[in-house]
């Protein structure tokens, strides 16, 4: 059984309002993206294909890759404009594997708990991805921002990574996903994570595994001060 992790770290992560994208930003002394590579190169995943800015795969891989000793980083390739546009490039890279997580690199408090019930998720269910409980209540909005419904709390879950899929199954639904746009057909709304892809695309039930509270995406300024808090415990 191989296992195979995709960690994507080509966004340009304009939310986080800084010079140094967010992905190379320092949390007590080391990038962001370490942690994340860091958790796999621990973990029972064999290999790792790092997906980086066009131009930048250089620099990560002398900077990260082989500054760390990150030996299970197999490939360092380009990413694209979106990030199912990433993940695509990504999944292409890997070599061989029987399962492949998903993983955002700005999610830098990923555990060796949360691979491995990822890991039985995916043996288990074909795909599954991380997620959590929401805490407040969630709303959904009309146009002109007015409550439109209110879903019942208990049933909603906040998304994160990793997502773990069977790796024939997520590069069959992501070609399908990638030939369709090729051909100018949109999607009826914008993917935003891999789950979506084989959910619209195979009609693939996808589980949920519990990830955590800390398992955050660095996304806003805050989110550092939070890390730092987090990466001291
Ligand atoms: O933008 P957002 O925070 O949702 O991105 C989630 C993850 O996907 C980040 O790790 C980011 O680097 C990655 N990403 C990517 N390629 C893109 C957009 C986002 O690899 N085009």
């Amino acid at each position: 059984m191989k296992i195979a992790a995709v960690c994507l770290a080509a966004g340009q992560g304009k939310r986080m309002e800084s010079k140094v994208q967010k992905q190379y930003l320092l949390i007590e002394d080391k990038p962001v993206l370490y942690y994340a590579l860091k958790a796999f190169q621990d973990s029972p995943v064999e290999e790792v294909v790092l997906v980086v800015g066009a131009g930048e795969e250089e620099y990560c891989k002398k900077e990260i890759v082989d500054f760390y000793g990150f030996t299970k980083v197999r490939a360092v390739v380009a990413g694209g404009k979106e990030r199912y546009h990433s993940v695509f490039h990504g999944l292409q890279a890997v070599t061989e594997a029987d399962y492949v997580l998903i993983h955002d690199g700005a999610r830098p408090f990923l555990t060796q708990d949360i691979i491995l019930r990822c890991i039985e998720g995916a043996k288990e269910y074909r795909a599954c991805v991380a997620g959590m409980p929401v805490k407040d209540t969630i709303k959904l909005a009309d146009n002109e921002q007015n409550i439109e419904s209110t879903p019942e709390r208990s049933r909603i879950w906040m998304i994160q990574t990793p997502q773990a899929f069977e790796y024939p199954l997520i590069k069959e639904a992501y070609t399908i996903l990638i030939e369709q746009e090729e051909r100018g057909i949109k999607t009826s709304i914008p993917i935003t994570d891999d789950a979506m892809v084989v959910e619209h695309f195979l009609n693939q039930k996808v589980h949920l595994v519990h990830g955590s509270y800390e398992n955050i995406k660095i996304t806003t300024p805050e989110d550092m001060r939070i890390a730092e808090v987090f990466v001291k415990k």
